[in-house]
């Protein structure tokens, strides 16, 4: 058992009073508890206590693998299995997750909960497409196994639902064949966010993976510009005979003054990285490189300083056109706002079966902004636009949603707390998120 006076996300904002309980045997641990959480890799304040229950349950040490068959792919693992587990044992043996976020140091329950995504959302929906069943504890306390035909519906309120509808003890789901363990991709210089929607949607038909880096602080002739990045696995010859080694990183030691990051050197960052990445033909990439640049630097989170940073995630149907786009960039560049160089774009597809998950067919920008007294304001208008256009934001990143903006967002929201309700009538689970959002109070009367 591991106790902290104080938890928080990878934001490092809010900080709240709480501690976790970790034992390798979770489904003890989760008997009674409000929430479970992995290796705190989401933003903000989902996996974090409500106020007035601060003990929650980790799945960290619950990380075994549990059955493999190489005929189908499927694979059982425990909640708390971490995906840099996964990627580093099955990678050189020719599998693969279907679908990675940008960091290999989450766990596969947490992958089931936020639905995360990645770069072939276009092609390959979320995790929860490929997750064909899982165990769980729900708040009454019993086990019960659901899946697309057991228990359909509380398995589609728990896939993207943040923790909310129970504990998940295990998951099972389908990894990917691949052809090598190296990447094959190339990247091209982009000028403006109408370029990026036009070479996104080319890149579609062709690349599993895409995804682009773009200046969120330049405006005028520069604002939207960028570089967009495709790959697919390597083939045969394009790929080295040995398999990729980890890359080395380093670790980010103390935090830095929160100044660090200010409108003058996210603007020089952004124009030395802008310059030094041209248009580069066709390569073998090393999928650190590509899935995970981030993780080179442990702690990088250090970055913003001691009040921490938020990260904002919305995507803005393909609808509304690049005129939102722009509105969109014209707000998170206009004075006064800094937002670091860490800005990506994506193109999401169609909208799955997780009643809660974030993509749906559209544009997805994911910006880090520090926390500063213009945040929340800064969110406010962000949000407006986003409910105005019919988009909506991603519960793993949010902190400063306020409830009226995410039931706007949200037209399937009621279904997902009518199934709740059912399985937790009393209102158990929580997490400060939850208390922020959403309504989970006991249902009056009893079950719905
Ligand atoms: C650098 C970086 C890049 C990222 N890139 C992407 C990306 O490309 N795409 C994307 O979709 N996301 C991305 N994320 C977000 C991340 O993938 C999700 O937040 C993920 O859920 C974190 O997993 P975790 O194990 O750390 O879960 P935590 O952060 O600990 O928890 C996240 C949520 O899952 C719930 N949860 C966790 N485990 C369980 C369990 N066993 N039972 C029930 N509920 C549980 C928690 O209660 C909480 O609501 C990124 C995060 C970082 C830091």
């Amino acid at each position: 058992m591991k106790r902290a006076e104080t938890l928080a996300g990878w934001g490092r904002s809010p900080v709240v009073p709480g501690c976790e309980v970790r034992s390798e045997d979770l489904p003890r641990i989760t008997v009674g508890r409000p929430l479970t959480r992995g290796l705190g890799r989401s933003y903000g304040d989902s996996s974090l206590p409500a106020a007035g229950d601060p003990v929650v349950a980790s799945a960290v040490l619950a990380d075994r693998i549990l059955a493999f068959d190489p005929d189908s792919g499927t694979l059982r693992a425990e909640a708390g299995l971490p995906l840099s587990d996964l990627y580093r044992l099955f990678l050189p043996r020719g599998w693969f997750v279907p679908v990675t976020p940008g960091t290999q140091f989450v766990t596969v329950g947490g992958m089931v909960a936020s639905d995360i995504h990645g770069g072939n959302h276009h092609r390959d929906g979320c995790f929860g497409a490929h997750v064909t069943e899982l165990r769980m504890r729900v708040a009454d306390g019993r086990i019960v196994d659901c899946s697309r035909t057991e228990e359909r519906d509380l398995f589609r309120a728990t896939v993207g639902g943040m923790g909310l509808t129970g504990h998940i003890l295990e998951v099972t789901f389908r990894m990917v064949r691949v052809s090598s363990p190296w990447l094959w991709g190339e990247s091209e210089r982009v000028r403006n966010v109408g370029e990026f929607v036009e070479v996104l949607g080319r890149a579609a038909a062709d690349w599993p993976f895409t995804k682009g880096w773009i200046d969120c602080v330049s405006r005028g002739k520069n604002l939207g510009r960028g570089v967009m990045f495709r790959a697919r696995w390597a083939q045969g010859a394009e790929a080295p005979a040995k398999p990729p080694t980890p890359k080395k990183g380093f670790t980010l030691p103390m935090n830095l003054p929160s100044w660090t990051l200010n409108r003058l050197t996210a603007r020089v960052f952004n124009g030395l990285y802008y310059q030094t990445h041209p248009t580069r033909p066709a390569s073998v990439i090393h999928p650190d490189v590509f899935f995970y640049p981030l993780d080179a630097i442990r702690h990088w989170n250090r970055v913003y300083g001691k009040k921490g940073f938020t990260q904002y995630q919305c995507v803005i149907p393909h609808s509304s056109g690049p005129r939102a786009l722009t509105r969109f960039l014209e707000m998170v560049t206009r004075p006064g706002v800094v937002a670091s160089p860490v800005c990506v774009i994506k193109d999401c597809g169609p909208e799955g079966d997780g009643l809660l998950s974030f993509p749906k067919s559209g544009i997805s920008f994911a910006i880090d902004f520090p926390v500063r007294p213009w945040t929340q304001g800064l969110i406010d208008s962000l949000n407006d636009l986003v409910v105005g256009e019919g988009g909506r934001i991603y519960l793993a990143k949010d902190t400063f949603t306020r409830r009226d903006h995410f039931a706007k967002m949200e037209p399937r929201l009621a279904e997902w707390q009518s199934i709740r309700r059912q399985w937790d009538p009393e209102g158990r689970l929580r997490s400060a998120q939850s208390e922020r959002l959403l309504d989970l109070g006991p249902t009056k009367g009893g079950s719905p």
